[in-house]
């Protein structure tokens, strides 16, 4: 069910939002050579408690962590634990936030020290796909149209779209609807209209976009090996540009 956010609704939203973005700026500070991803989400835990949130991630369909933290061809739903960060990774970090009843959602990828020129490039144009998609969260364009903007900025810098896992509509659940795919036709899918809210999530593949998912049966990995990139932030449509919820541009 697709359900729509009062102005009241949205400025709690909007405080949840901070909390979800404000946590990707603890763990940019963490993030260096020699620690693990288990650290990293204890300390996104701990912020997250301390600001009077819950982490919404924690216990969903049994996910066992804070924050899913994927590195290199970890495309999404990285298990936290005792792998270390080395030099030259890529660190996907995502963080939900259950705050004052209302859910947002946000990720992103993070360098550690000097990477390789691909994988810079690769984040560059996942993080500017985000901006392409929010560009067109607007009331009375179309799901299609986020999608469509998003896949063919990526594919024209030569990267690919994952397809087998979308955004979400987000507020009371975790995940609402609409689906949001990264991927799609112009003018086609459900029209978006004032007070939904949606989290836009291109994840990109260097390589081809096929994925799997490994035998924990939550971390999805790209076939090829390649790496992979994310982010994401929780938007509200309105009549004219799109609310960022989580705006964690300031903290990262
Ligand atoms: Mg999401």
């Amino acid at each position: 069910m697709i359900t729509v956010k009062s102005q009241s609704e949205l400025e709690v939203m909007a405080l949840s939002g901070d909390v979800a973005a404000s946590a990707l700026g603890v763990a940019k500070e963490i993030i260096k050579e020699g620690v693990t991803t288990d650290y990293i989400d204890k300390k996104i835990k701990e912020h997250i408690i301390q600001r009077g949130g819950k982490p919404s991630f924690l216990g969903y369909r049994g996910f066992p962590k804070s924050s899913c933290i994927s590195v290199n061809d970890e495309v999404i739903h990285g298990i936290p634990g005792d792998r270390v960060i080395v030099e030259g990774d890529i660190v996907s970090v995502d963080v939900g936030v259950l705050y004052k009843g209302f859910h947002s959602d946000n990720a992103a990828t993070f360098a550690v020290g000097q990477v390789s020129r691909e994988k810079k490039k690769l984040l560059e144009v996942t993080a500017l796909a985000l901006q392409e998609g929010i560009s067109m969260a607007v009331e009375g364009m179309r799901i299609g149209d986020i999608g469509n903007a998003i896949q063919t900025f990526v594919e024209s810098n030569g990267c690919s779209v994952v397809r087998e896992f979308v955004g979400h509509g987000i507020g009371y659940e975790l995940h609402e609807d609409p689906e949001v795919p990264n991927y799609g036709r112009p003018g086609r899918g459900q029209r978006l209209s004032k007070g939904m809210t949606i989290a836009i999530e291109p994840m990109i593949n260097l390589g081809a976009r096929h994925v799997d998912v490994i035998e924990n049966d939550w971390t999805v990995v790209t076939r090829d090996g390649s790496p992979s990139a994310h982010f994401e932030m929780t938007v509200a449509i309105t009549e004219s540009k799109a609310v960022i919820l989580t705006d964690w541009g300031k903290y990262i």
